[in-house]
């Protein structure tokens, strides 16, 4: 269904997904609406307020030149790699231009950003350094050019990413209270950055990394482990450069399909679709000339 669709089939397929009870309008959310026939194919007004829209109207679809065959292709491609994919790839495959690719993917990659909600239960942190060069971990040497990134994952559950500018106390305490519910127990490692959680969260159990410590009955950080690797193959295989800028964005791409590891590539799919409305972003900003709505994430 994802594959090749014609131009109809990808509007009525985007149309029933975010439209199950009809279309309504994106302005007053009033379903009386009535469909305008005739030269403006896909184009709907509303009977109150008079506006006319289409389904791309107020999500990633908006104000894009991009077929939504296209679109739903590149929707496609981008949750059923396990790895990402490439503008490069996806220009290739769709035959767009790269630039149109690679805008296309950076649109689904906000579509994929996390709703919200605090994680609760058990939550494993964790950070780790992405790009440059170097192996080691925390602030230690060889980080130059390396970008801190957050993991922080509910057992069983969903997860967050966040990338900081350093790991201080202060930056990994604001990523947990914003994405962590105070009544959840955390995991850590021993990092001293971690030190104080206890006084904020209701447990914290940290596995002692520095003497080699691994796991400690159920105390352990392995599912960020798991996410690290997959993020850091990720990004060598497909994506030649990531600045500090984007990674913010890669990491929910990473971070969605963790979230969905567990569903078919089509329901991915659908779940990607669902989650494109209310959600913008402009050349401009992509490109540095505006402030971002998800570099808050
Ligand atoms: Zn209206």
């Amino acid at each position: 269904m994802f594959m090749n669709p014609t131009e109809e089939q990808a509007r009525d397929r985007i149309e029933q997904l975010r439209w199950p009870d009809g279309a309504a309008c994106p302005f007053c959310r009033l379903h009386q609406v009535t469909k305008l026939n005739g030269k403006r194919e896909g184009f709907f007004q509303c009977n109150r307020c008079r506006r006319q829209f289409t389904v791309r109207t107020g999500t990633i679809f908006e104000r894009s030149h991009v077929p939504l065959s296209k679109w739903l292709q590149a929707v496609h491609l981008l949750c059923a790699s396990k790895k990402g994919m490439s503008a490069l790839q996806v220009s290739r495959m769709l035959g767009v231009s790269y630039k149109t690719a690679w805008f296309l993917c950076h649109r689904i990659r906000e579509a994929m950003r996390s709703p919200g909600g605090l994680l609760t239960g058990t939550v494993e942190v964790d950070e780790t350094y992405v790009g440059g060069k170097g192996s080691n971990r925390h602030q230690g040497r060889g980080t130059f050019n390396k970008v801190p990134v957050v993991a922080l994952i509910q057992r069983q559950g969903n997860m967050r990413t966040r990338v900081v500018k350093t790991v201080s106390a202060k930056n990994l305490m604001k990523a947990l209270r914003d994405h962590v519910d105070i009544e959840s127990t955390v995991m850590t490692d021993d990092f001293m950055s971690y030190r104080k959680l206890d006084e904020v969260f209701y447990q914290h159990e940290a596995v002692v990394h520095s003497k080699k410590e691994y796991a400690r009955g159920n105390v352990h950080v392995n599912n960020c482990e798991s996410f690290f690797a997959l993020l850091k193959r990720g990004l060598m295989g497909s994506f030649h450069h990531v600045s500090r800028k984007h990674l913010g964005r890669y990491s929910n791409e990473f971070a969605f399909r963790w979230d969905t590891r567990k569903i078919t590539d089509e329901e991915r799919t659908t779940t990607a679709l669902q989650l494109a409305e209310g959600k913008r972003l402009r050349y401009a900003q992509l490109i540095g000339h505006e402030e971002e709505a998800g570099s808050k994430n």
